[in-house]
């Protein structure tokens, strides 16, 4: 059986302009055109992130080669390319319309994000502190959570193309995406960003569209997530997010008035961008939920572990828990994967903060 079913063609990134080259290792792999072993360099600071999951890619190093040298999870088989998932890729107890409308809806605002550059300003606990500064492509993953709709003479479309017009558009439209702060940083980072929308197979690349971003508009360090934002004055495609995102609440109260007397709900979903290539999704089970509260600053949240496959090219995918403690469903601050486990020894993966309450009650 083949076991690269999504990512079978290279995927040539922007051009790093990194200077650890002496520090990379090399990655030995199996050339498709002719067979013949061929040995990669790969990345020096894919070493550098810890349990982090962020894909880096070399000049020379492509997704497609990180896709089948993959250890953590050989084969992907747990991996279902958007097109193909169905009722039957649910446990038999979630097999639901409703479920399955919503992971469609919810799955289709998911987005692979590259970025380029390392913040002077990351901190000694963030992945790449050693690589500050410096550029070389990498890949997460991010979903939209807010679109906002501008039509005021004098706000016109910050989006790049309009930011170096004469007559910039006028409406537009600004998109939020959610990931993990260890994949984009700061607004340095954040305009080092290019957002892919609707890749959701190899073999139709053509429906990407690319945004670039902007700036940060809200983060959390010690939880591990930021917002950042994007500007698009393309009205058909703005309307494609806005009609995913629009049944995410009423799919998501309908949901939890089915479940509501169900304490034994236990799945993890994610939609991601394993090795930056195709989006897949993955279902498993969480497991453990922790809950943290920083009454200082009148903020609390909780963070997941789960079974759910994620690979590298997996931080800051959005995490769909249904929980018996959590029924936010379509929350404006939904989970992001933060950490990888490791499948052998049992140990799960982990999110970054969700559930996120901010009071202001002394
Ligand atoms: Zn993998
Ligand atoms: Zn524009």
């Amino acid at each position: 059986m083949d076991d690269s079913p999504i990512c079978t063609k290279r995927i040539k990134l922007a051009d790093p302009a990194d200077k650890a080259e002496d520090r990379a290792t090399d990655v030995q792999s199996q050339d498709e055109s002719d067979g013949k072993s061929v040995v990669f360099k790969q990345h020096p600071a894919l070493e550098d992130q810890g349990k982090h999951e962020i894909e880096v890619l070399d000049k020379d190093y492509e997704s497609a080669i990180s896709w089948k040298t993959c250890t953590k999870n050989p084969g992907h088989f747990d991996f279902i390319p958007t097109a193909k998932f169905s009722q039957e890729n649910l446990p038999e107890k979630f097999r639901d319309e409703d479920i399955y409308q919503f992971i469609k809806s919810w799955a289709l605002l998911t987005v692979r994000l590259v970025t380029t550059f390392v913040s002077r300003d990351r901190t000694e606990k963030s992945p790449f502190f050693s690589s500050r500064g410096t550029y070389f492509p990498r890949t997460g993953t991010g979903k939209v959570t807010d679109v906002y709709h501008f039509d005021d003479e004098d706000t016109p479309c910050p989006c790049q193309e309009c930011a170096s017009s004469k007559t910039p558009a006028k409406i537009w439209k600004a998109i939020w995406i959610m990931t993990a702060m260890h994949v984009v940083f700061d607004d340095t980072e954040v305009e080092s960003t290019t957002v892919d929308f609707f890749y959701e197979d190899e073999e139709s690349k053509s429906d990407i569209v690319k945004l670039k971003g902007l700036r940060v508009v809200d983060f959390n360090l010690d939880g591990d997530w930021c917002k950042f934002e994007c500007a698009t004055h393309d009205l058909d495609f703005a309307q494609r997010i806005e009609d995913a995102l629009s049944p995410m609440m009423d799919l998501g109260e309908k949901i939890q008035e089915k479940f509501e007397d169900d304490d034994d709900l236990n799945m993890a979903v994610i939609a991601s961008h394993p090795h930056g290539c195709a989006k897949c999704i993955t279902v498993g089970k969480w497991s453990d939920v922790r809950k943290f509260e920083k009454k200082n600053d009148n903020v609390r949240w909780t963070t997941y572990s789960y079974t759910t496959a994620t690979c590298k090219g997996s931080s800051g995918a959005p995490v769909w828990i249904l929980g018996t403690d959590r029924r936010h469903m379509y929350a404006y601050y939904s989970h992001v994967h933060s950490e990888g486990g490791d499948p052998t020894t049992g140990e799960p993966n982990k999110s970054g903060a969700g559930d996120v309450l901010k009071t202001w009650e002394i």
